[in-house]
């Protein structure tokens, strides 16, 4: 892959999600891209900087923590997300790096996060991850559990959850799970959706997503 290609398949990306977002009779603007840049380094990260993109996600946080001080020095404005599951013992690190937590699923993470957001005095806009396909493997809280853990996450821990965030199984249709989750935010009262991926984003917007999380549609395989 040239060093260029990136930003060319950001644009591709960026059309694909206006045209979906047309589709389903949304305003524009009414879907953020989180370009998921994991596992690929700074070379490949700055022409999708350059190209204009703020907004990337990252699933592990020593790992961001390694690329985005500097790439942050260089470009303003970005907006970090961390889209990977988050070990309580690496909560304050977390805090401190991102911008958006979307992986919240369990009260001793929403303990964490909030003793944290308290002594650090940033408040990372969060989401809950929902296990929406209910995978043994994966993370997320049960379907049946979410909106009370919501209310929970409020409640107990004075944390303001934004939306909820899933992954769908690999396998099958994921229209229904994206669905399933947009009934889950309702019933929340939650305004955001944080669903699809390289391979289903347009699915995804036309169920209502309000972010979307793209990483090889834009960087290429990660072998
Ligand atoms: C890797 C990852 C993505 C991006 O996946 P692609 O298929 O490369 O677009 C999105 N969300 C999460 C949680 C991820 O870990």
């Amino acid at each position: 892959m040239t060093p260029s290609a990136p930003a060319a398949q950001l644009q591709t990306v960026q059309d694909r999600i206006a045209a979906a977002q047309k589709r389903a009779g949304r305003p524009d603007g009414s879907v953020t891209l989180v370009a998921v840049s994991k596992t690929f380094e700074a070379p490949d990260i700055r022409p999708v900087l350059e190209a204009g993109c703020r907004v990337f996600g990252e699933n592990r946080v020593q790992e961001a923590k390694a690329k985005w001080p500097a790439l942050r020095e260089a470009f303003e404005g970005v907006e970090l997300h961390l889209i990977g599951p988050l070990q309580s013992n690496k909560a304050a690190e977390a805090v401190a790096l991102f911008d958006v937590i979307e992986t919240v699923d369990r009260e001793k993470i929403a303990r964490e996060l909030a003793r944290e957001m308290d002594r650090q005095g940033r408040r990372p806009r969060l989401y809950v991850q929902v296990n929406i396909g209910q995978e043994a493997q994966k993370a997320g809280i049960a379907p049946g559990e979410a909106v009370a853990f919501v209310e929970r996450c409020r409640a107990a821990h004075g944390l303001a959850i934004e939306g909820l965030m899933c992954i769908p199984p690999l396998e099958g249709d994921p229209a229904p799970h994206f669905s399933a989750l947009a009934g889950l935010a309702r019933e929340a009262g939650l305004e955001k959706l944080s669903m699809g991926m390289s391979g289903d984003f347009e699915e995804a917007i036309a169920q209502g997503a309000t972010s979307v999380r793209v990483g090889s549609a834009i960087f290429g395989g990660r072998g």
